[in-house]
C-alpha cells in the first residue's frame, strides 16, 4: 500500500482521480486507523461503517472527512457531545455538509468536542476527553479537539471544526495542525448548532495550507438560509499558494507577548517572525490597547448568547426528556440532568448578564468594549496587512490540570478570542516543538474577508519549513 500517511489530502485526491488508488481503499485505510487508534485517542464520537457519500466533482472528491459533532448531517446523530442530545438525529444537512457532498467528499464520522463547544480542552464532553496524539496524558485543546486530534494522528485526512473564541485554532495549535477560522459571514452557519451566534464560524482543520485552501474553496460563499452570510465573492484560494510575500506588512502587537506567555512558545513564534522577514515581509510593532478586556468581554457576550441559544433544549422539542410531575418539573429535570457543569455555568452567567437589573452593567458594557476591541484592529490594519501572534500561551497541558479552575481554562483563549469579537479571519499553524516534543503554533490574523493573504503567508511559511510534516509517533499501538 502506498504511503497514505505522508500524503496530503489534495495529493490523495489526485491519486484517486488518476486511478492510482480507489476511493474505497482510501476510506478503508483511514477506517482501519480509526479502529486501531481511536479506542485510546477517543477523537471520534461516531465513525460510520459506510460513509455518507457525496456525488459531485472537485479537487478533493473521493476523500473522507470528519465533522465536529455540532454540525448537522441528515439522518445521523448530532449530539454536541452533550447528554441532553445523545439520541438526537439531525433532520437536515448543514449548508457545509451539502457543499462537501456536492464536491464529492464522503463523511466518515463525527468528532468529539467540549459540550456545546464550551471549553478549551475537550474535557467537557459527555463522552470523556480526547487524548493528545503527541502525549496521551495531555489535552487536545478545545472545543474542536476531536477534529484536531483525528487529523494530527492521520485518522482522517482533514476535518471541520467550529470556532466561537478559538475552538478551531487552539486545538489545531496544541495538536500541530492547521486550523482556519474564516471571517464572520464567510461560511454559512445554517445547520451548525448555535453557541454564540454573533461569534460562531465553521472552518477547516488540515495538515497543510494546500488542503486548507482547497477546503475553503468548497465551504465558503453566500447562503440565503443564513441571514448573516456575506454577499462577497470568494476568490480561488489555491491561487494564494506559494505566492510572493515580499513587501507584506506584518504587525506584532506588543500586548500579545507579555506575561503569561511560555518562553518556548515565545521563542518559536519569534523564529516564525524571522522566517517571514527573510522572505521579504516587513515587521512592524503595533498596539492593540484593549486586549486586556478581551477575555472578560468575550465571556459575557458568549455566555449571554449561549444562555439564550440553549433555551430551546427544554426536554420537549429535542433530545432527552426527563420525567416530571408538572411541565416545569419536566423542564427542570431535563435540563438539570442533561446539561453538564460548564453548560450550566454559562447559562447562569449569561442569564445574569442579560437580566434587567444587570444588563447595563454587564451585557451592554461588554458590547461597548467589543466595539473598542474592533476599533483597535481597524487602527492596526491601517498600518499592516496581517497580525502575527502566538495562538496559545502554552503547549498542551495535562488532562485534569485546569478542569477544576474555569478561570485558568478561560485564559487559554487569550490570543484567539479578540478575532471572534471583531469578526476577523485567523489561522493557526505549526511553527515548532517544545523540549518535550509538543507542538507549538503561531497565529496570523487578517483583515475582514482577506483569508487570501493568510493562505499566502501560511503556505510561504510551509514551503520552507517541515513542522507540518511531523507526525506523532504512535507508541500506544
Ligand atoms: N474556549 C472558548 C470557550 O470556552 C471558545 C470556545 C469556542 O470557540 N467554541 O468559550
Amino acid at each position: 500500500m502506498k504511503d497514505l500517511i505522508n500524503t496530503n489530502a489534495s495529493q490523495l485526491a489526485e491519486e484517486i482521480r488518476t486511478n492510482k488508488i480507489k476511493k474505497e481503499e482510501v476510506f478503508s485505510f483511514f477506517k482501519s486507523r480509526i479502529k486501531k487508534f481511536d479506542p485510546v485517542l477517543k477523537s471520534f464520537v461516531e465513525s460510520y461503517d459506510q460513509p455518507v457519500k457525496g456525488e459531485g466533482e472537485s479537487s478533493l472528491s473521493g476523500l473522507p472527512i470528519a465533522i465536529k459533532d455540532n454540525i448537522c448531517i441528515k439522518e445521523k446523530k448530532v449530539t454536541c457531545s452533550s447528554k441532553i442530545l445523545v439520541n438526537h438525529i439531525a433532520v437536515y444537512n448543514a449548508e457545509v455538509i451539502k457543499r462537501l457532498k456536492n464536491a464529492g467528499l464522503n463523511i466518515i464520522g463525527t468528532t468529539n468536542m467540549d459540550e456545546f463547544a464550551f471549553g478549551s480542552s475537550t474535557e467537557n464532553s459527555c463522552y470523556g476527553p480526547t487524548k493528545n496524539p503527541w502525549d496521551i496524558t495531555r489535552v487536545v485543546g478545545g472545543s474542536s479537539g476531536g477534529s484536531a486530534a483525528a487529523v494530527a494522528a492521520r485518522l482522517v485526512p482533514f476535518a471541520l471544526g467550529s470556532d466561537t473564541g478559538g475552538s478551531i485554532r487552539q486545538p489545531a495549535c496544541l495538536c500541530g495542525v492547521v486550523g482556519f477560522k474564516p471571517t464572520y459571514g464567510r461560511v454559512s452557519r445554517f445547520g451548525l448548532v448555535a453557541f454564540g451566534s454573533s461569534l460562531d464560524q465553521i472552518g477547516p482543520i488540515t495538515t497543510d495550507f494546500v488542503d486548507c485552501a482547497n477546503l475553503l474553496n468548497i465551504i465558503c460563499g453566500h447562503d440565503d438560509k443564513d441571514s448573516t452570510s456575506a454577499f462577497i465573492d470568494v476568490p480561488d484560494f489555491t491561487k494564494a499558494l506559494n505566492g510572493n510575500v515580499k513587501g507584506l506588512r506584518i504587525g506584532i502587537p506588543k500586548e500579545y507577548f507579555s506575561q503569561g506567555l511560555n518562553q518556548e512558545v515565545k521563542n518559536a513564534v519569534e523564529e516564525a517572525k524571522k522566517i517571514f522577514e527573510e522572505k521579504g515581509a516587513e515587521i512592524i510593532e503595533i498596539s492593540l490597547p484593549h486586549t486586556e478586556y478581551a477575555v472578560a468581554t468575550y465571556y459575557i457576550i458568549a455566555s449571554s448568547e449561549a444562555s439564550s441559544n440553549l433555551q430551546r433544549f427544554d426536554g420537549v422539542r429535542y433530545g432527552v426528556r426527563a420525567k416530571g410531575e408538572s411541565l416545569e418539573d419536566l423542564y427542570t429535570n431535563s435540563r438539570g440532568q442533561g446539561f453538564g457543569d460548564e453548560a450550566k455555568r454559562r447559562i447562569f452567567l449569561g442569564t445574569y448578564s442579560l437580566s434587567s437589573g444587570y444588563y447595563d452593567a454587564y451585557y451592554l458594557k461588554a458590547l461597548k468594549a467589543r466595539t473598542l476591541i474592533r476599533k483597535d484592529f481597524d487602527q492596526a490594519f491601517k498600518k499592516v496587512d496581517v497580525i502575527l501572534t502566538p495562538t496559545s500561551p502554552t503547549t498542551a497541558f495535562k488532562i485534569g490540570e485546569k478542569a477544576s479552575d474555569p478561570l485558568s481554562m478561560y485564559l487559554s483563549d487569550i490570543y484567539t478570542i479578540s478575532t471572534n469579537l471583531a469578526g476577523l479571519p485567523a489561522v493557526s499553524f505549526p511553527c515548532g516543538f517544545s523540549s518535550e516534543k509538543l507542538p507549538i503554533g503561531v497565529q496570523l490574523i487578517g483583515k475582514e474577508f482577506d483569508e487570501f493573504t493568510l493562505v499566502k503567508l501560511g503556505s510561504a511559511f510551509q514551503s520552507c519549513t517541515d513542522f507540518h510534516k511531523e507526525i506523532p509517533k504512535i507508541n500506544y499501538e
